[in-house]
């Protein structure tokens, strides 16, 4: 056995060849995930956008390109490994990444899609970061949650006007520093959020952690069940002030330079999200900076928890639109029973329902993200802002799944390896829709919405009957407005509301925005019920061509 391992490996022949390898698809490489995309540019255009083409342009590029592909394959395969300790002993609780992580941590902080929203000069600030979000997500999505939370991050730091004064200038610069040091000596800063506790993370109100007044500032004890990126430079965290839940910065470095007591537990072994470190962490007399009013905490961080939750939104309409792009290709290049996938009707009429689903999932998220633009200026704006958020994350974190394993399986066998981007984005599908509030929570936190503010709902109603005078849209508008009306019951009927809201408003923005054929298959399937239980049943007189070939990235 050793003599064969040891004997020179034969240069490959034609004559050692036992087949030519056949019907296999090109690699899908080398193409634009932004200029590409019909729908992308159309919903830019339409949100002000567009001066954010050029940055877009260079975004998709990398992110069609094989070494986006190399990168996202190696900081998903060599995982972060915790180092609580240095080799003399002395308590050090860092993370070592895969160069390719930092890697991409630098793309995506250096094409700012962390503060894009904070810094753009022109107005469509949060279309343009959504539509560079949505690109990224279709390459990689580990790198997504300290993007996300650092966006999200500058916003609640907001109420400590002395501290934002010193961070946001570092939070927002195009830059990633991982070195381990004080804030006002990086060149860019990153921020994380701790909650989450072993007793409760949708309940926020069961915090432990114990916060002290020391010199002018905070002590903390206690520790978080779920911190992503330990590595960051800050953490928003939750802990009790006089028993009252308060809203607290936590700095990784103290400026003499000596490290915060952070003490990482141990990192969460996940079923996706990989490239990602997520610990379990514990402070100990952890030195802590107030953030918004004492007792305010849960009030002060759900402005997080909102952003947040916008971007998730963003991140499952760009993984399904990786699916899709997938799919596309393959079906155009493999043949199987004498023609091309694609041209088969069965598979016809999966690609179109999946086109269609990424569309609507498109549409919502840039709605949204224009909602957010003007909401500074629009009241009617800002509450269906407050609405969409959670019913567009409850609704596109439930599709996303279903869908995602619906364009695998468009891959037949070649769908399930790991060589490919499927293994991640199957993985990282259920993922949005257990953080920052599993769905459950999600849909009360919409009926919360419509009851305390009552504006959410008129704006939301108005948003669907936009559509036109569509004989579905109205009937559903029509019935939301009763349901929501009747309080009885209502927890038990909230997931089922906010489905039908969800849905609606999908029709009502494809009404408005897509192709009529595209709009009215939507209609019939999601409105009508002229459809299955699964995708791939639009009714037989559906152009599936038509709406395949509109989806495609030209
Ligand atoms: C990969 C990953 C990374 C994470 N990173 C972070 C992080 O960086 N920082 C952080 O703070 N947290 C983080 N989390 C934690 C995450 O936000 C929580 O797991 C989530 O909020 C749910 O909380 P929980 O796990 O305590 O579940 P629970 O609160 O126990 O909920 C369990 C289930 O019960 C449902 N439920 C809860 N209340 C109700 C109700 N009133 N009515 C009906 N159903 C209800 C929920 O919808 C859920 O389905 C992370 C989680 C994951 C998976």
């Amino acid at each position: 056995m050793s003599a064969r391992l040891n004997e020179p490996a034969l240069p490959p022949t034609r004559a050692d060849a036992t087949h030519e390898v056949l019907n296999q698809p090109p690699p899908l490489a080398g193409y634009n995930a932004f200029s590409g995309d019909r729908i992308l540019l159309g919903s830019l255009r339409r949100a002000g956008a567009a001066w954010v083409e050029p940055e877009g342009v260079a975004l998709g590029a990398l992110i069609g390109s094989e070494r986006m592909q190399t990168l996202a394959l190696q900081a998903n395969r060599y995982t972060p490994e915790l180092k609580t300790h240095d080799r003399f002993g002395h308590r050090i609780d860092a993370v070592d990444f895969h160069p390719a992580y930092h890697e991409l941590m630098s793309l995506a902080f250096g094409a700012g899609l962390h503060s894009l929203a904070w810094t753009a000069k022109k107005s469509g600030g949060f279309a343009a970061r959504a539509a560079l979000n949505y690109v990224w997500n279709q390459g990689e999505q580990g790198i997504s949650c300290p993007v996300t939370m650092t966006f999200a991050g500058v916003q609640v730091l907001r109420y400590a006007p002395a501290l934002a004064l010193e961070w946001e200038p570092k939070l927002t610069a195009r830059a990633y520093d991982p070195r381990p040091l004080p804030v006002a000596q990086k060149t860019g800063a990153t921020i994380g959020m701790a909650m989450t506790e072993k007793q409760g993370g949708s309940d926020l109100r069961a915090v432990t952690t114990i916060a002290k007044p020391a010199d002018g500032a905070y002590l903390l004890t206690g520790h978080k069940w779920f911190c992503s990126a330990p590595m960051s430079d800050g953490f928003l965290a939750l802990a009790r002030l006089d028993d009252r839940v308060t809203c607290f910065l936590v700095p990784r470095s103290l400026p003499d330079g000596t490290r915060n007591p952070f003490l990482i537990q141990r990192l969460k072994d996940k079923i996706g999200n990989r490239s990602n470190a997520s610990s379990e962490i514990e402070f100990r007399n952890t030195r802590a900076h107030l953030v918004g009013p004492p007792g305010k905490g849960i009030a002060t961080i759900i402005e997080m928890a909102h952003l947040t939750r916008f971007d998730i939104v963003v991140a499952s309409a760009g993984m399904m639109r990786a699916g899709l792009t997938q799919a596309l290709h393959h079906c155009e290049h493999r043949s199987a029973f004498g023609s091309r996938l694609a041209e088969h009707a069965a598979m016809q009429n999966v690609l179109a329902d999946l086109a269609l689903e990424s569309e609507a999932a498109a549409l919502t998220a840039f709605r949204l993200a224009e909602a957010f633009d003007n909401s500074a200026k629009d009241a009617n704006e800002r509450m269906l802002a407050r609405i969409m958020t959670p019913l567009a994350k409850y609704w596109l974190c439930k599709r996303n799944p279903v869908f995602t394993v619906e364009a695998m399986e468009c891959l037949g066998g070649n769908g399930f390896v790991e060589d490919g981007p499927f293994g991640r984005l199957f993985r990282e599908s259920p993922l949005n829709g257990i953080w920052e509030g599993s769905g459950n929570v999600i849909c009360l936190d919409v009926l919360r919405s419509a009851e305390r503010e009552p504006e959410s709902l008129t704006a939301l109603l108005a948003e669907i009957r936009a559509g036109g005078d569509n004989a579905h849209l109205n009937n559903y508008a029509d019935r939301l407005e009763s349901e929501f009306a009747d309080r009885s019951n209502i927890e038990m009927r909230a997931r089922r509301l906010v489905e039908m809201a969800a849905t609606a408003l999908q029709a009502s923005l494809m009404l408005r925005h897509a192709d009529s054929r595209a709009a009215g298959a939507f209609c019939a399937s999601r409105l009508g019920f002229d459809w299955g239980h699964v995708l791939g049943t639009l009714p037989a007189r559906t152009e599936c061509k038509v709406l395949i070939e509109r989806s495609r990235l030209q």
